[in-house]
């Protein structure tokens, strides 16, 4: 069953065309990367894809009925979650306050605090800690897990391996495949191959706010010079 998804959709910063009839769609249960170089157009697609940006053309379809005209705090209760690039961790409050909001903000489920801190469990060590004293990787779990913790059906990651050294990264790629085995969908955006090979199941290349290629990561492997070229700077 088709999750989420895009039909056929321009968006305009002003009078510049972002994205040019970006067609694209999330299964249930599936990992999908959206890969690019920097100011490709992913980020404008996920906040699309969220109700943060308008289309002026075609439609976003949530399980095959039309959401076009739904708002961000509506899509978010029908279950589509969002990892911003920049994380926004309430930097004052302790990892545990910050874990406590999204459990407030989000709907029932399976995700709880505990199983975030079986998954991640430097963050039960830092529980009381303040947000701005842990270090990036420890952030980025912290926004993966406030996202697991309103139960989404599919979480929108944007760059969340951007910047982390490897040992990190290794971490975040094994948490993200346990949460996607237990059934949550993933939509994963990043600037190079890296992580879309280990953890996607099928990617979209994206380019000037157009998708310029898609398949799944077999076909990519395949394929890997001519992807090569389309995302490097
Ligand atoms: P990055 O890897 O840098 O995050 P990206 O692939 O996510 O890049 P977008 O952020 O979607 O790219 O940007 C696509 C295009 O839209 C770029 O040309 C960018 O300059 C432009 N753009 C993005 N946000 C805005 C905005 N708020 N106002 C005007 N132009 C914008």
């Amino acid at each position: 069953m088709t999750l989420l998804a895009l039909d056929g959709c321009d968006v305009f910063y002003g009078k510049a065309q972002a994205l040019h009839r970006v067609s694209m769609e999330i299964e249930a249960g599936e990992v999908v990367s959206l890969i690019g170089r920097n100011g490709a157009g992913k980020s404008t697609i996920l906040k699309t894809l969220i109700g943060l940006n308008f289309a002026t053309r075609g439609r976003r379809l949530w399980k095959g009925g039309d959401v076009t005209a739904l708002r961000a705090d509506q899509l978010g209760r029908l279950g589509i979650a969002y990892v911003p690039e920049d994380r926004r961790i309430f930097a004052n409050l302790s990892v545990e306050e910050n874990l406590r909001i999204a459990t407030v903000m989000g709907r029932r489920g399976a995700w709880n605090a505990g199983r975030v801190y079986d998954l991640f469990p430097v963050l039960r060590e830092r529980a009381a800690q303040p947000g701005d004293t842990l270090s990036g990787g420890e952030q980025q779990m912290l926004a993966i897990s406030r996202g697991l913790l309103t139960n989404p059906e599919v979480l929108l990651l944007d760059e969340p391996t951007e910047g982390l050294a490897p040992l990190i990264v290794d971490q975040l790629v094994e948490a993200m495949r346990l949460v996607n085995v237990e059934g949550m969908a993933l939509l994963l955006v990043e600037q190079n191959l890296r992580v879309p090979m280990k953890l996607a199941h099928r990617q979209y290349v994206i380019d000037h706010g157009t998708i310029r290629w898609s398949g799944t990561t077999a076909e990519l492997q395949a394929n890997r010079g001519e992807i090569e070229k389309l995302i490097s700077v």
